[in-house]
C-alpha cells in the first residue's frame, strides 16, 4: 500500500486510535493514516473531508470539493491552507503521489 494521508493528532482521539498511524478504507481503498501535530497539517497539500449531506455537526462549514465539486463539510477550525477534498478525490490524489 503506497497511499497515505496525514491527520491531526487532535483528531486521533475521535477515531479511538493510539500510536502514529492506522489504516482505514476510503472509497474502498486502503489508506494509511499518519498522525501529525495540528501545526503540521497546515503544511499538507490536502485534507480529506466528509461528504455533505448529512451535516454531521451544526456549525460545520459546507463547501464544494476543491477537485470534483461534490459537496463536503469541515470544521470551522480546520487548517486554512490545505485544499479541502472529498474521500474519493483523496484516493486519487494520494495514488498519483505514491
Ligand atoms: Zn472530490
Amino acid at each position: 500500500m503506497k497511499a497515505w494521508v496525514t491527520m491531526s493528532t487532535r483528531d486521533r482521539a475521535r477515531l479511538g486510535v493510539k500510536g502514529r498511524g492506522t489504516t482505514v478504507r476510503l472509497a474502498g481503498e486502503p489508506i494509511r493514516l499518519r498522525f501529525v501535530p495540528p501545526a503540521s497539517v497546515e503544511d499538507q497539500p490536502w485534507i480529506c473531508c466528509m461528504a455533505w449531506p448529512p451535516l454531521l455537526l451544526p456549525d460545520n462549514i459546507r463547501a464544494p470539493c476543491a477537485t470534483c465539486g461534490r459537496m463536503i463539510q469541515y470544521r470551522p477550525d480546520a487548517p486554512r491552507r490545505p485544499l479541502k477534498v472529498c474521500a474519493r478525490c483523496i484516493v486519487d490524489l494520494t495514488a498519483e503521489k505514491a
